[in-house]
């Protein structure tokens, strides 16, 4: 090799940015120091219902036709050992043998008994969690304010017609819409009726805004949008008129029009949004990659979502975007110019390393640091991670995640250590505050 090209390499070495090699160790006390408000999680309730708590998801996904599974949900996971260790005392690396698995759910049982409906609690102190927001159908046993704090579903509210058609159009779907229809038959009971009104009108004062008031005087601080799973985004801005001949038209009437049928869900979305801001819950929405083999990743785009964002009608609502967006970090993170958009690392944080999460959450911090939320979506995925070894990993990584983008930015000159401080409350801790009033 001549010297000019070793010349021409070196300069480029020196122009790149520094991306951290490791964590600054005084910064990573700090880090760690911080506990966490968890936007998004799914945790499950204290026994005896522990075992047959299904209302951890409105669409659970563990039942679907079989995908390629991300490397992170496979039984060989190396952290697996870290989360079993810290939270069961049980000392295996992953993966483990039938008799083993049986062990670790003798180590698992042995601690929920001790714990009793303190388990959650304790599983949030293990993993370094002040407040979890709870996705869930309903609140229970252990899963309570103050270390709980409530996110029901909206998405069935959205689906008042006859769904048979919508249901053939994957195997997910299939399995999903049954489960929209029976939670709003649900509602539909709990608003003191017997079917649903039969104008439009009637089904946003009865049954629309009457559930939203009754989550929201019952501790709901945010509704979760899982509408990724069911349709594409992309929300028109129907006149009411418009969507009430559509409701009143197909209500009664089995398969109706599918073009109209989007026009009428896209007014339910809007007026939702709307209703959601005039009452103080933020909106979250699923907004990145999601599981199984059939779901749309391309419609769940969130640039799709920018119509809504820019409408001024809905300045008052708050928008968190959830997941991190992934395959469109970039696009999300653009969002975040928007006044009311916010975004939160929940799942990302626990398919991805840390390394590859630092670059991404480095481009976030550097331009919105304000609108960017810790969050795990602690489930319960697999026999080897439940919801609690879940909320351990991404709480870990994510805090690598954070030294790992910080010590960029201090290498770099571009921030004091003071700052980098600063920013880590504000991810871990003190956004999620300004954003829901704790
Ligand atoms: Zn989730």
């Amino acid at each position: 090799m001549s010297i000019l090209p070793r010349l021409i390499v070196s300069t480029a070495l020196l122009t790149l940015p520094a991306f951290a090699q490791t964590i600054d160790p005084t910064l990573a006390v700090r880090i760690d120091a911080i506990p966490a408000i968890d936007n998004h999680a799914h945790p499950l309730l204290a026994a005896p219902q522990y075992d047959t708590d299904r209302n951890f998801d409105a669409l659970p996904v563990d039942n679907m036709e079989p995908d390629t599974e991300a490397f992170e949900l496979r039984p060989e996971f190396p952290a697996l050992h870290d989360a079993w260790l810290a939270l069961f005392h049980f000392d295996a690396q992953a993966p483990l043998t039938p008799e083993a698995l049986k062990q670790l759910d003798a180590a698992r049982q042995q601690v929920r008994r001790e714990q009793g409906a303190n388990y959650p609690a304790y599983v949030l102190d293990k993993s370094n969690i002040a407040t979890m927001l709870a996705n869930r159908t309903s609140m229970g046993n252990g899963i309570q304010p103050p270390r709980f704090r409530w996110v029901p579903y909206a998405d069935d509210l959205l689906f008042p017609l006859d769904n048979s058609l919508l249901s053939t159009a994957t195997p997910d779907r299939a399995q999903f819409f049954p489960l929209e229809d029976a939670l709003l038959k649900q509602a539909t009971q709990q608003a003191g009726l017997k079917s649903l009104p039969t104008t439009l009108d009637g089904y946003l004062k009865q049954v629309v805004t009457a559930t939203l008031e009754k989550q929201k005087s019952s501790g709901a601080i945010a509704e979760k949008f899982e509408i990724a799973y069911l349709r594409s985004f992309g929300f028109d801005d129907v006149p009411q008129a418009e969507a009430a001949a559509i409701y009143a038209r197909w209500l009664h009437h089995p398969h109706p029009d599918t073009a109209q049928y989007k026009r009428l869900q896209d007014f339910l979305f809007r007026y939702i949004a709307s209703e959601c801001g005039r009452i103080g819950l933020a909106v979250h929405i699923h907004a990145a990659a999601g599981g199984g083999g059939y779901f749309a990743i391309a419609g769940a785009n969130p640039l799709l979502l920018e119509p809504l964002f820019n409408d001024k009608k809905l300045r008052h609502t708050n928008f968190v975007l959830l997941h991190g967006g992934w395959p469109f970090v970039h696009e999300i993170g653009a969002l975040l110019q928007k006044p009311n958009v916010y975004l939160d690392l929940s799942e990302q944080c626990l398919m991805v390393g840390p390394r590859t999460i630092s670059t991404w959450l480095r481009e976030w911090i550097e331009l919105y640091p304000e609108k960017v939320l810790y969050a795990t979506d602690a489930y319960p995925y697999t026999t080897s991670m439940g919801w609690e070894e879940s909320a351990y990993i991404a709480n870990r990584n994510i805090r690598q995640s954070l030294g790992y983008a910080l010590t960029g930015m201090i290498q770099d000159n571009q921030i004091t250590q003071t700052r980098a401080e600063e920013l880590a409350r504000m991810v871990l801790q003190s956004n999620a505050k300004s954003l829901y009033h704790f």
